[in-house]
């Protein structure tokens, strides 16, 4: 199989072509895994992630426009502004295949431009064009008027990738947007891009994705859509899109609230996906080639919070900003989600970041602060102050951290940051820096391991133990009960989505699937006819087990913990009242290190050679 990569000079304004040898494409199958490897072979070590030597690896996998079922999306690979190891970032929409048919199955971004820029490939033919009238623009404007420029007006043909205010202004949560609404929002790499003064791609074109064998392809793709189809996590996700999720986790007492002090949230019925679907729902819509069409269109009619049609909101965004603010008016949400994606952040860090910012407020006046970190704080905030469930200081404080303006500097450095600024660290509840998305496992004790595990920070696409501690998939287990089978499991998901995001699909297949559904098609379209399931899943261990050793070469975020709040604040109601996280972390650790054959978070020198990673053995313990 052929792997073609545009390399895209922005110091030169320059193009050029790339074949990736098949041998580098089977070991890393595409894009997470191929973006781990080309980052850690080209990235130089310890560089400042905001300079020109950093790159952004824009990639899709080898089922990436083929027509098999939810492959219509992208991964995003590069240094990490906000946690300074690997960061990566999947999104959806439309982009992944247009890229491919506009003739290339990866973009490396390289260099830095002077002034702003965006890049056109149209079937093979790459442009670059001044962005300086772009610039300082929100995504939707700007998606418009190069759609406009390009003259492709219909959103179904070609797909813009553009970063907001948020990227240009170097927000360490800014997101990588695409069609208007998706994000690649985690780990801060918008602002790599901002950094580069990259504003905007686009991407048309008419290439066919060539296969090794058609026939095979069409009946393995039919078999896995059977599947996905008589799941039924895949008809809920439907209907009432992720944020189905909001009445499930809140009932199991594991719906952070209030930036992590409780774990439920009294008016979770008025957010959830239900009350969207009965009160705001326009229609539901699927990134290119789905079948789940998990994706909202909402609008807000009229009053302060009147939103246009767009897109979301989604579980995390819903949770992030809503339970974790306690703010419960989804108009409200609605609209706030409208605004960070089209200013340009992501949801998660965004939400974690206002949370962190209100428990500072309110320490702040009852004289729980270092006293002129207090005085500071109130200087800096001016006319915003931001209350428990004010959405409007919310709204106020969304404009100021996309331009960087008064407090807006410091809300744009995430919650890690900003709480530190502050003299009151433990209020940003985050690992290696990115902000925890929506499960707390103290209510959920298998996402312990997830979290502190997880290689690119807090996060719940590594390892989404909720499928088995609250969904019964593949088995239902007590989401309290410590239970060292969890530690495999959570092994199993990290290893198997790592082929997931390698092959670029979306998480929602895993409900139906596991790693031995894809074998046949994947030999259908490379002719890798000797492909054993078994070979996929060590090439999922390998990808994990190499973006580890990013961290360690980094000399830093190979430590595997949790914040300090989730270990000795036990949860004060619901269900999981009076849970820490301290025994389920300490006790699937070590048992999860026996697994993966680690030491202390390093990944043994046996390890490597076991898994084909000898020339990077000197990183090994
Ligand atoms: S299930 Fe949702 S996220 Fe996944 S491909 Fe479909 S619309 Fe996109």
């Amino acid at each position: 199989m052929e792997f073609k990569l545009l390399r895209i000079d922005l110091t030169e304004w320059r193009a050029k072509e790339e074949v990736l040898k098949d041998g580098i494409m089977r070991k890393y199958i595409g894009g997470r895994g191929l973006g781990a490897y080309l980052a850690m072979k080209e990235i130089p070590p310890h560089i400042n992630p905001l300079s020109s030597e950093n790159k952004i690896y824009i990639l899709t996998g080898p089922l990436t426009g083929t027509g098999a079922f939810e492959t219509g999306r992208y991964h995003v690979v590069g240094k990490s502004p906000l946690t300074g190891i690997l960061g990566d970032s999947n999104s959806g929409g439309q982009f992944g295949p247009w890229l491919r048919f506009a003739g290339y199955d990866g973009i490396v971004v390289e260099g830095a431009s002077d002034e702003p820029v965006w890049v056109s490939i149209v079937d093979g033919e790459v442009r670059f064009h001044p962005a300086k009238r772009l610039w300082g623009k929100g995504v939707v404007y700007t998606e418009k008027k190069i759609r406009a420029e390009m003259k492709t007006p219909s959103e179904h043909i070609g797909s813009v990738l553009a970063i907001g205010p948020a990227g240009e202004n170097l927000s360490k949560i800014a997101a990588i947007m695409n069609d208007k609404y998706r994000a690649a929002g985690r780990t801060g790499l918008a602002a790599v891009l901002g950094y580069k003064k990259l504003k905007a791609i686009f991407v048309k074109g008419s290439r066919k994705i060539e296969m090794a064998d058609k026939k095979k392809f069409h009946e393995e793709s039919k078999k896995i859509l059977k599947k996905i189809m008589e799941h039924p996590i895949s008809d809920a996700l439907g209907k009432f899109g992720t944020a189905v999720l909001v009445n499930i986790i809140n009932a199991h007492g594991a719906f952070p609230t209030k930036n992590w002090t409780r774990g439920t949230f009294e008016k979770a019925f008025e957010i959830s996906g239900e009350y969207l679907a009965e009160k705001y729902l326009v229609t539901n819509k699927g990134c290119w080639g789905c079948v789940i069409r998990c994706a909202r269109v909402s609008k807000v009619d009229s009053g302060p919070f009147r939103t246009p049609v767009s897109e979301g909101p989604e579980y995390e965004s819903i949770w992030a900003m809503g339970a974790n603010t306690l703010i419960g008016d989804l108009k409200a949400l609605i609209k706030l989600n409208y605004l960070a994606n089209d200013l340009g952040f992501d949801t998660i860090s965004l939400g974690n970041t206002m949370a962190t910012l209100m428990e500072l407020y309110e320490k702040a006046k009852k004289g729980e602060l270092p006293e002129d970190k207090a005085k500071e704080l109130l200087d800096l905030l001016e006319d915003i102050a931001p209350e428990w469930g004010d959405p409007h200081a919310f709204i106020q404080a969304i404009w100021r951290a996309a331009y960087r303006d008064g407090i807006g500097d410091l809300i744009a450095e995430g919650a890690k940051r900003l709480a530190e600024y502050f003299g009151s660290p433990d209020s940003a509840i985050h690992v290696r820096g990115l902000e925890l998305p929506a499960y707390d496992p103290r209510g959920i004790n298998s996402m312990a391991l997830s979290y502190a595990t997880s290689n690119r920070g807090g996060c719940h696409l590594r390892a989404y133990s909720v499928s088995f501690d609250v969904l019964g998939v593949p088995e239902k287990f007590d989401p309290l009960a410590i239970d060292k089978r969890k530690v495999e499991l959570v092994k199993y998901q990290q290893d198997y989505f790592s082929v997931i995001d390698s092959l670029v699909l979306c998480k929602f297949n895993t409900f139906a699937t596991d790693h031995t559904d894809y074998v046949e098609i994947l030999k259908a379209v490379t002719g890798w006819d000797d492909l054993t399931a078994d070979e996929l899943l060590i090439a999922g261990e390998r990808i994990y087990n190499l973006e580890r050793l990013f961290a360690v070469r980094e000399g830093h975020g190979y430590k595997d913990y949790l914040p300090k709040r989730l270990i000795e604040e036990p949860l004060p109601d619901g269900p999981a009242k009076g849970k820490t996280a301290k025994e389920a972390l300490e006790t699937y650790l070590p048992y999860y290190y026996e697994l993966r054959g680690w030491v202390d978070g390093i990944p043994k020198k046996e390890t490597l050679h076991r898994l084909g990673l000898e020339e990077f053995e000197h990183l090994g313990a």
